[in-house]
């Protein structure tokens, strides 16, 4: 029996949506089942308008032509994050702007953001890394004052909050990612969400090839034309009708994810009083999305070791991102060899543990005992050396 890193969630109306979606013949984008997760998201979220995209990377798109980049503007960000990111921007001629992150929270370092400021920037792109918010207060602050737009990668913060107010409604521009990996998902997708009114009209001609086709489904114009530059990002209904089955159920996702995240910090809790690995933190003030459980080595040469270990214990463990300033293809954009050397170390030395809605006490007590065994050297958890994998660990008292 071996436990996956991810099982994708099957919310109970999924497939009765689905049929509902084929039967009434509206399958493509902007239907029913669409205009019902967009409101969900504009009053969930509290933002001005949430627009249902193919991807989170398309959204991300849709920011970089919101922006109306020239070539050599700079775009502020993360290198400690997906491709997409920096992508979205790259392809329309941006230039990434790498910052390092914190050491606890692995979010961009607010401390270091003003100090690449320059005249060219034009955005900062910041990402709450598993659901756990940047420090908002400072960033933007930062944006107001140095006039930048700010755009929140938010694929892992969807129902986070940071001072009581939910991630998305800080940037003008906020993406999310419906991907079979996130919290919610309808195998691919995701959304633009819009906190500044004078960005979506833009926004919707953009998603709809450059058309207008949108305000002419509202009867606001008697034909619709090409009126601007534009792709095809609008989401399927027949996806949005099982992305709507899942936000029915948001309450019980997020609590069991609540309930999975709390369990391995609590378990893992005497590792860290040890010293053998730090776990994941959560500032005061942040409420955190739960989307994906990690903590970090205190030394990096044990990374391949304990991820086979666990393989061969049958836990699907996995590290997270490659730098982006030290790729194949994002090391053009470094400003030297020593460049964020925290996002480095990171990198090195973060593991991802198996964490879904389903997972169960019994699936993840043997990952918790097959990391103990991993740190058998010290003799202060002799305890659990011998405990039968199958149990819970006892807690040292
Ligand atoms: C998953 C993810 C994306 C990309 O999402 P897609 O919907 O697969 O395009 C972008 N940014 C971050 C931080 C992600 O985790």
């Amino acid at each position: 029996m071996k436990i996956p890193f991810n099982r994708p969630y099957q919310a109970q109306h999924a497939l009765d949506y689905l049929s509902k979606s084929w039967e009434n013949g509206h399958t493509s984008g902007a239907g029913p089942f669409s205009r019902r997760c967009e409101a969900w998201l504009e009053e969930r979220v509290g933002v001005e308008r949430a627009l249902l995209t193919t991807s989170c990377t398309h959204a991300l798109e849709m920011c970089a032509l919101l922006l109306n980049l020239e070539p050599g503007d700079e775009v502020i960000m993360p290198s400690y994050t997906f491709v997409s990111t920096a992508n979205a921007f790259v392809i329309h001629g941006a230039v990434p702007r790498f910052v390092d992150i914190r050491q606890d929270t692995q979010n961009l370092d607010e401390q270091q953001v003003e100090a690449a400021i320059t005249e060219r920037t034009r955005a900062i792109g910041v990402v709450h890394y598993a659901g756990v918010a940047c420090e908002m207060e400072r960033i933007c602050e930062l944006a107001e004052r140095h006039n930048l737009m700010l755009i929140e990668d938010n694929a892992h913060g969807l129902l986070g909050a940071y001072q009581g107010r939910p991630l998305g409604t800080f940037g003008q521009l906020a993406t999310l990612s419906f991907h079979e990996t996130k919290n919610f998902s309808c195998g691919e997708g995701g959304a633009l969400l819009i906190n500044d009114s004078q960005l979506a009209g833009r926004a919707e001609i953009l998603r709809e090839k450059g058309t207008n086709r949108s305000a002419f489904f509202r009867g606001e114009v008697d034909k619709y034309s090409w009126v601007d530059k534009g792709s095809s990002y609008v989401m399927a209904d027949l996806l949005a009708a099982a992305l709507f089955a899942q936000f029915e159920e948001a309450e019980t996702i997020q609590s069991a994810r609540q309930a999975a995240w709390d369990y391995y910090h609590e378990r893992l809790k005497p590792l860290e009083d040890a010293g053998v690995l730090q776990l994941p933190a959560v500032p005061d003030g942040c409420e955190q999305a739960y989307h994906l459980f990690y903590f970090l080595l205190r030394d990096g040469s044990q990374l391949q070791d304990i991820l086979t270990f666990l393989r061969e214990a049958g836990v699907h463990a996995v590290f997270h991102y490659l730098p982006l300033h030290s790729s194949e293809f994002g090391r053009q954009y470094a400003l030297g060899p020593d460049d964020c050397p925290q996002t480095t170390a990171t990198s090195e030395r973060l593991v991802r543990l198996p964490f879904f809605v389903e997972i169960t006490r019994t699936e993840q007590d043997r990952a918790i005992n097959a990391i103990y065994r991993f740190f058998d050297l010290s003799p202060a958890h002799e305890l659990h050396r011998s405990a039968d994998p199958a149990r819970p660990v006892a807690l040292p008292s």
